[in-house]
């Protein structure tokens, strides 16, 4: 593993200098481990969630999608064995009173290097919140620290709705919430992060092993559509005594991130506790019918769980580039173009004549109708290339005087830096077969 934590500070300057992500509140002096995502940033997300949909929901026929509260009635939290298991062992410095996460800490504080900590206890990890305007108990309610719980409660709805056979997947991605003890490098652990994920419910008797096999699968296929090396992808098992409190296994897909090999993803097998404690708690039946036999079943579940902002991070991490072109650096993203926040920019060769400027500004106002385009006028062609580069615009479209003639444009590629003269009529086309 290559420890570059240089990288991570280049990636968190240029998230800030181009409007990826702004630390949270800056203005009153931040909110620590908060981040906003700027114009830049929200595009890359946004491609990202959107490719998963249309990949894990839209173009499989054994999956649907659904959107649900981010406040749930408190008794999920007691079904789920949340309130009491959803928790991470806390130790606090005797010396200067920090507090950390007992599985995360080096041996000496991070704060003060004192080598002395109280016993751990457990910290539960769920925000709580009041409902209505009195601050008692009999109000409190919880952020939720999962999606997860959304597709099971609504299981008999969407069964009812949709009349899917087993297996068949719910998918839904929106905000979690977790007090994490401590949060830290940059949007890799955050109190409040997005996640994607998918319940996939299996008959008792299915072979668990295969479908958590399938998926696991599945996750690597995506993390190579979202063009990170599989080399950087390590699989790991986790022991029983790390499981969660529902899972019979889990593996953590871990990324070499800048600072250390970490989960990026998250694959379990929840067998039916889930189902199985709601319908104990609630008192509603959660079983699926055989439609064949007329046997009724409570189903078992492979969980893939995807982190939307550490994808964001481990797609800049792996594609950030760094080339010597003469004497100067070129640095360039090498984003997958889908995932690109721009497909293109355009620019008039010269920013005084104008009609380079109307012809350059029409193709814009084209382009801009099918892709996310730049405009840039500013300074010479090559810083315009540069800056596009380090935000992973793929391609650079520059209008000249020939192209008033000709009725073409040169197009500069990215990655390779190779120019090609393309009709402007076929700019569309060009562009849309390219990502
Ligand atoms: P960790 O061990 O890093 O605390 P976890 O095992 O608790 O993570 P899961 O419960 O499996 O995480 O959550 C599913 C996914 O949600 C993770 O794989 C990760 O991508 C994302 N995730 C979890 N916690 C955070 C967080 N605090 N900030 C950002 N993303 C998170």
């Amino acid at each position: 593993m290559n420890l570059d934590v240089s990288l991570m500070d280049k990636i968190v300057s240029l998230a800030k200098r181009r409007g990826f992500v702004f630390p949270g509140s800056e203005i009153y002096g931040g909110l620590a481990n908060s981040w906003d995502y700027g114009p830049l940033g929200v595009e890359l997300k946004n491609n990202i969630k959107q490719l998963w949909w249309k990949r894990f929901v839209r173009s499989r026929d054994d999956m649907v999608g659904i959107d649900t509260a981010l406040i749930m009635n408190p008794k999920v939290w007691e079904s789920s064995g949340h309130l009491k298991n959803f928790s991470d062992p806390l130790v606090e410095c005797k010396k200067c009173h920090a507090r950390f996460r007992a599985d995360q800490l080096g041996g000496a504080c991070a704060t003060c290097g004192g080598k002395e900590f109280t016993p751990a206890k457990q910290f539960n990890l769920m925000f709580k919140t009041f409902i209505g305007p009195a601050e008692e108990q009999a109000n409190v309610a919880y952020f939720r620290p999962e999606t997860a719980q959304g597709m099971f409660v609504n299981f008999k709805n969407v069964l009812n709705t949709t009349r899917r056979r087993l297996p068949f997947g719910i998918a839904q991605i929106g905000k979690a919430f977790r007090n994490e003890i401590t949060p830290g490098n940059f949007i890799f652990r955050t109190r409040e992060f997005e996640q994607m994920e998918i319940e996939y419910f299996i008959a008792p008797d299915d072979d668990w092993q295969s479908r958590f096999e399938e998926w696991r699968v599945e996750m690597r296929a995506w993390i190579e559509d979202i063009g990170i090396d599989l080399a950087h992808v390590h699989d790991a098992e986790i022991p029983e005594e790390e499981r969660a409190h529902y899972s019979k296994r889990t593996i953590d897909l871990e990324y070499d991130f800048p600072f250390g090999k970490s989960e990026l993803y998250g694959l379990a097998y929840r067998t039916d506790f889930d189902l199985k404690n709601h319908q104990k708690f609630s008192g509603q039946s959660l079983e699926y019918t055989d439609p064949d036999t007329g046997e009724k079943i409570t189903p078992h579940v492979i969980e893939p769980t995807w982190g939307v902002d550490r994808s964001v991070l481990a797609v800049l991490c792996d594609s950030y580039r760094e080339a010597e072109e003469g004497k100067e650096k070129r640095v360039y993203l090498k984003i997958p173009a889908k995932l690109a926040p721009y497909k293109a920019a355009v620019f008039p060769l010269l920013k005084n004549k104008p009609e380079l400027v109307a012809l350059a500004r029409t193709i814009y106002d084209d382009l801009r109708k099918d892709f996310m385009t730049a405009w840039d006028d500013r300074g010479n062609i090559g810083k315009r290339y540069w800056a596009q580069d380090e935000i992973g615009t793929p391609f650079c479209i520059t209008v000249d005087f020939d192209s008033l003639e000709k009725g073409d444009v040169t197009v500069r590629d990215r990655d390779t830096m190779k120019q090609e003269r393309v009709a402007i009529k076929e700019l569309q086309e060009y562009i849309g077969g390219r990502i």
